[in-house]
């Protein structure tokens, strides 16, 4: 691949081209990752993908990394949020196991109290199907996947040095023109770029398959139980079409054996414990401090692996989907950049984008939190209890509005936050 004058300036980037006789040869074959990418992500979780889609869509050679072959298990209740669906690529098709219409709210498995919506709130996904479905639409957009690779770091000569390398456990070294850092919440290339937290939880989950009376009851319903932690929930998503319940419970890490307490009492509560999980597996989930990088020189993160992520319901494919969008769209913006400067440059612009919309949402997120934290039976009976909050939780649920929009725009929830909080 190779740099000459053109209509992007003095750093063109030739289009996608099949590796070929340029690129190194190795006796098995031409290597696949052989040559000077524009982009190359790592991590096709829902970030990767979107950043791949994103900068594919331009026209550029991007390379997708993962050490997983998909579909793979994750660890996660696969809620699908309005502001999730709109942020998908064209024509996606999601591959809902259940759609849901009520809310079943519970305090510490006590005061349950069940709200319907007329309109869908959310579906729910399989994250296998689902991150291998934008795996595909990221490939059909042009880029290339490869899987089974684990990158191991990430390599940028100081100053004006046109490219960055990206190093795989196995000793290969890729180049390119920027990187994109989608590798989740214990990346690599997160750490590479320096990214701090300041909110740690551990999340835990049991799979559980049920008989169809079982799924019947819980069709198009999830339950949402305040727990006995500070700051924790529990969750059941029912997937109906894999005749299953996803059970899981989430808080604040330290304190594991309490957090497994928690999910076996709910089980308990909830009458499954007599049915056995098929997968049960636990997940930390780490939201980043305000001040945290989200680039370093032409890497740029998104997702999990920059601690996007919702403070108080840690919901975070949105945050994936809509970070990672941005983050391909500015990765080659930072490829076509003309010099240091400009890297520079576009690299900033990213960090504004995301300060400025999923930053300002994380903000408020976190103000929710602090109040559930201290004080979860208001909130439990707000939603219950007060028509406006159930409708507040509905609509940010449908992505017409946000807890940060919210808290601009309603003096009774900023009086509400304010009171918890004391
Ligand atoms: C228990 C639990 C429940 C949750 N439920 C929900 C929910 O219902 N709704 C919601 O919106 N969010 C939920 N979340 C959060 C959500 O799962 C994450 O925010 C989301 O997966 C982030 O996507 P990502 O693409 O950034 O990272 P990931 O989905 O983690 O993807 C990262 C990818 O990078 C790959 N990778 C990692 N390291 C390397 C490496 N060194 N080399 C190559 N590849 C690598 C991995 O194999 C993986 O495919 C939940 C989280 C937990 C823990």
């Amino acid at each position: 691949m190779t740099d000459s004058g053109s209509s992007h300036g003095q750093d063109r980037i030739d289009p996608p081209a099949a590796p070929g006789p340029d690129a190194d040869e190795v006796s098995d074959g031409p290597d696949p990752l052989a040559g000077v990418w524009d982009v190359v992500v790592v991590g096709a979780g829902p970030a990767g993908s979107s950043a791949a889609y994103g900068a594919a869509r331009q026209g550029r050679r991007v390379l997708l990394l993962d050490k997983a072959e998909h579909p793979r298990y994750k660890t996660c209740g696969g809620g699908i949020i309005g502001p999730s669906r709109d942020s998908l690529p064209e024509d996606f098709k999601l591959p809902l196991q259940d759609r849901v219409y009520a809310v079943t709210f519970a305090l510490g498995g006590r005061f349950t109290r069940t709200r319907r919506s007329k309109r869908m709130l959310f579906g729910l996904v399989n994250r296998d199907e689902f991150d291998l479905r934008l795996v595909q639409s990221a490939e059909q957009a042009g880029a290339v996947l490869v899987t089974g690779v684990t990158v191991a770091g990430v390599e940028q000569p100081a100053g004006a040095g046109r490219t960055v390398t990206v190093t795989t456990s196995d000793g290969r070294r890729i180049e390119a023109r920027a990187v994109v850092g989608a590798d989740g919440s214990a990346g690599r290339i997160g750490r590479y770029v320096g990214v701090t937290f300041d909110q740690i939880d551990l999340g835990l989950e049991a799979e559980i398959p049920v008989p169809e009376s079982v799924l019947r009851y819980w069709q198009g319903r999830i339950h949402l139980d305040w727990g006995p932690l500070p700051g924790s929930y529990g969750w059941v998503f029912p997937k109906t079409e894999s005749g299953s319940l996803t059970v899981g419970v989430i808080s604040a890490r330290g304190d594991g054996e309490a957090t497994k307490g928690y999910l076996a009492d709910y089980i308990r509560q909830l009458g499954l414990s007599g049915f056995t999980p098929s997968i049960e597996s636990g997940h930390l989930t780490r939201c980043r401090a305000e001040d945290s990088p989200l680039s370093r020189g032409r890497v740029l993160v998104a997702g999990d692996a920059a601690g996007l992520l919702e403070p108080w319901t840690r919901e975070g494919i949105s945050y994936a989907l809509r970070s990672g969008r941005l983050a391909g769209e500015w990765a080659v913006k930072i490829a076509e950049a003309d010099g240091s400067a400009d890297v520079r440059r576009q690299a900033l612009n990213y960090a504004f984008a995301i300060k400025a919309g999923l930053g300002v949402e994380m903000r408020a997120g976190k103000v929710m939190l602090g109040a559930f934290e201290r004080r979860p039976h208001l909130f439990h009976a707000a939603v219950c209890l007060v028509g406006p909050a159930w409708r507040a939780f509905a609509r940010t649920t449908q992505g017409h509005t946000t807890f940060a929009q919210i808290m601009r725009d309603y003096r009774a929830a900023r009086r509400l936050a304010s009171i918890a909080s004391r």
